[in-house]
C-alpha cells in the first residue's frame, strides 16, 4: 500500500538521521576522552524535513548500548527567518507563508528554518582516572 510505504520511508528518514546524530555524539565523547554524554541538544527547524516526535522514538531505540544510553534528548525548534530581496524586510515566517508580509513579494529567501543541527553535547568525565 502506498501510505503504508511513504510512512516507512519516512520513519527511516528519522533513523538514518539519528544514526548520523549518535555518531557525532560518539565523536565528540571519544575527543574529549569521556566516558559518555548526559545531554544533547538539537535544534531543529520546521522546515527541515525531521518530525521530532518521530526522531524521538527513533533516538529511544537506537540509544541503547552507546555513549548516549543514559543521555536526555533536547530539541530546540528554531524560527523560520525570511529575508525580502524586493524590500529587505527581515522577519520571522510561518511554514508554507514564506512570502514577504510588507510588500507581498514571493522572492524572498531563507535565512533559518531548515536546519537540524548539533548544538551541545554534555558530557560525563570519568573522575577516578
Ligand atoms: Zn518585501
Amino acid at each position: 500500500m502506498a501510505c503504508w510505504r511513504r510512512k516507512r520511508l519516512r520513519a527511516m528518514h528519522e533513523l538514518s538521521v539519528c544514526m548520523a546524530l549518535l555518531e557525532q555524539v560518539a565523536d565528540c565523547v571519544e575527543s574529549h576522552r569521556a566516558i559518555g554524554a548526559s545531554r544533547i541538544m538539537l535544534r531543529i527547524g520546521p522546515l527541515a524535513g525531521v518530525e521530532p516526535a518521530l526522531l524521538r522514538a527513533a533516538y529511544a531505540a537506537s540509544r541503547p548500548g552507546t555513549c548516549a544510553a543514559d543521555a536526555e534528548l533536547v530539541i530546540v525548534n528554531a524560527p523560520v527567518r525570511i529575508r525580502c530581496a524586493s524590500c529587505g524586510m527581515e522577519d520571522e515566517a510561518r511554514p508554507g507563508h514564506l512570502a514577504c508580509k510588507t510588500c507581498g513579494s514571493a522572492a524572498t529567501q531563507l535565512l533559518s528554518g531548515d536546519e537540524l543541527l548539533l548544538e551541545a553535547v554534555d558530557l560525563m568525565m570519568d573522575r577516578v582516572t
